[in-house]
């Protein structure tokens, strides 16, 4: 009977009552988004650390509805996952950053960088549609790296078997696949070893807050020596200040994204920046 009681008070809570309808409300608009084309994709420099130029770009989801304040995607995305309508989003989302890109590596021999939702890669279609956006782009498949979170290969089952199945026939074209927010989630290591991966992207969380803190430093070297051992490209997400970039260039990561560097910018504002860090 308490059991039966707790249940109907978390069933009648006004608050998640709210909260349902919010999310209702939330998936309405974002169909209604959809089908006005109020989705653009933005871009953030990944540099390389070594010489300091851009070595790739982040495509980032952003939502602008007219005379409305931006919706951020910590907020979108859950909800276009929750409903489905992320498949949807996320082709046209790679589908925008393939042909942006595409003039990007033929000037410049900038790569590419799309997150991908575990919904997509649940998605029977997912291998054939990515596959046609590269082609239809003139992106070559080796300047394509696909972002996923290491839960969606770690989960046994058939959606880590749909999700691998899709990876393989990827990489087989020569797309490459990142581990994002790397260091957050299940971090099994032995999987780390066998998973068809090519990049470690560091969770922003290490980077340290405390320039003098001895133990947040270990870490992060921890983290980049493990990725440099099995032979992965490692990026570090979230570098904000001049000693994170210092502190990765002496532990020997790759490349970096952050704040420092730039902050994720539209199409060609992409264009211009690319225009000057060759110049430079
Ligand atoms: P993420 O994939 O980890 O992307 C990096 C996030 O960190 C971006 O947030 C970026 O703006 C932010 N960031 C970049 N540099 C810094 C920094 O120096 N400091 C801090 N504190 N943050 C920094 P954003 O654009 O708000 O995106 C949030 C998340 O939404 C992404 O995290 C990703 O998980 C998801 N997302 C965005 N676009 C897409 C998309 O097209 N498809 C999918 N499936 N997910 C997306
Ligand atoms: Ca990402
Ligand atoms: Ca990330
Ligand atoms: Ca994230």
């Amino acid at each position: 009977a308490k059991a039966a009681g707790k249940d109907r008070a978390v069933m009648f809570d006004p608050r998640l009552r709210q909260e349902q309808i919010d999310r209702v409300r939330m998936v309405e608009r974002l169909r209604a988004g959809l089908a006005n084309d109020e989705f653009t994709v933005h871009y953030q420099p990944i540099v390389d650390l070594r010489d300091g130029r851009i070595a790739a770009v982040e495509a980032l989801a952003r939502w602008i509805p007219p005379g409305s304040d931006p919706i951020g995607p910590d907020c979108f995305i859950p909800a276009a996952e929750d409903s489905g309508l992320i498949i949807e989003l996320g082709e046209r989302v790679l589908r925008r950053a393939c042909a942006d890109a595409a003039a990007w590596h033929r000037g410049h021999g900038v790569a590419l960088t799309v997150n991908v939702s575990p919904r997509q890669l649940a998605d029977p279609a997912f291998a054939a549609k990515a596959r046609r956006a590269v082609a239809d782009s003139g992106l070559p498949a080796r300047a394509l790296t696909l972002e996923i979170t290491e839960g969606v290969l770690v989960n046994a089952g058939t959606q880590a078997d749909q999700a691998l199945s899709h990876l393989a026939t990827l990489r087989g074209d020569g797309i490459r696949v990142a581990i994002d927010d790397f260091g957050t989630g299940y971090s099994s290591l032995a999987y780390l070893r066998d998973l068809p991966i090519d990049t470690l992207k560091i969770d922003k969380s290490f980077m340290p807050a405390d320039p003098a803190d001895l133990r947040q430093k270990a870490l992060v070297r921890a983290v980049v020596d493990l990725a440099r051992s099995l032979d992965l490209t490692t990026v570090a997400e979230g570098v904000e200040t001049p000693h994170h970039a210092d502190l990765l260039r002496e532990l020997g990561c790759d490349r970096g994204q952050g704040y420092l560097f730039a902050r994720p910018a539209p199409a060609a504002r992409v264009t211009a920046l690319l225009a000057a860090d060759q110049a430079a």
